[in-house]
């Protein structure tokens, strides 16, 4: 199985490469944010919790993310491997998923994170947020709370992966067909 963590801060163009990477590789696609956003709009109770967080910019708590996650990939049997978009975002997610895939028998390959600086960022999601309908689009200060939460709670992944020698840095700034051409590289060598 090839399973990548497709890491960055928001804004970094995960989403958009993983269709095309999901393609070409044939895996599965998970997306946390799109469940979560599944389920806000269809008003369930996961999506009315998940709501609260997600409008301010702050993260979904850790026990709530990786039951979601854990019954995302269980949906999957037949997968010939899976990318993880937006998970893990925690240390306690990064354990949860090594946890998970070891009792497949298989592990994390690779991540691959998207490197973007940060004013570029706001400049993308402001952009984005003028059609993505996304309430945490929308407004500058939920953005850049969303970019503090990456560097205070997210980033630190960067070393856990870097441990294992799984991580691969790419630059995410230029043609959505370069970018993809440079993360294939990562992958095509695993
Ligand atoms: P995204 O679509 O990846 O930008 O995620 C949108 C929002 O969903 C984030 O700002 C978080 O509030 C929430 N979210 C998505 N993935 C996770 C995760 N792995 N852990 C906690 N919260 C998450």
């Amino acid at each position: 199985m090839i399973n990548l963590v497709l890491f960055g801060p928001p804004g970094a163009g995960k989403g958009t490469q993983a269709e095309f990477l999901k393609e070409k590789y044939e895996l599965v696609h998970i997306s946390t944010g799109d469940v979560f956003r599944f389920n806000i709009k269809n008003a369930t109770e996961l999506g009315v919790l998940a709501k609260s967080f997600i409008d301010k910019g702050q993260l979904v708590p850790d026990e709530v993310t990786i039951n979601m996650l854990n019954a995302e990939v269980e949906k999957n049997p037949e997968a010939k491997g899976f990318i993880f978009d937006g998970f893990p975002r925690t240390s306690a997610q990064a354990d949860a998923l090594g946890e998970l895939l070891a009792s497949k028998s298989t592990d994390v390959s690779a991540m691959v994170a998207l490197e973007v600086e940060d004013e570029i960022l706001v400049e993308r999601l402001l952009e984005r947020g003028k059609t993505s309908g996304r309430a945490d689009d929308a407004d500058e200060s939920v953005i850049r709370n969303r970019i503090a939460v990456y560097y205070k709670e997210t980033a630190i992944l960067k070393n856990y992966y870097q441990a294992k020698d799984k991580y691969f840095g790419i630059d995410g700034v230029g043609s959505i067909p370069e970018i993809t051409e440079r993360i294939s590289k990562v992958i095509d060598a695993l």
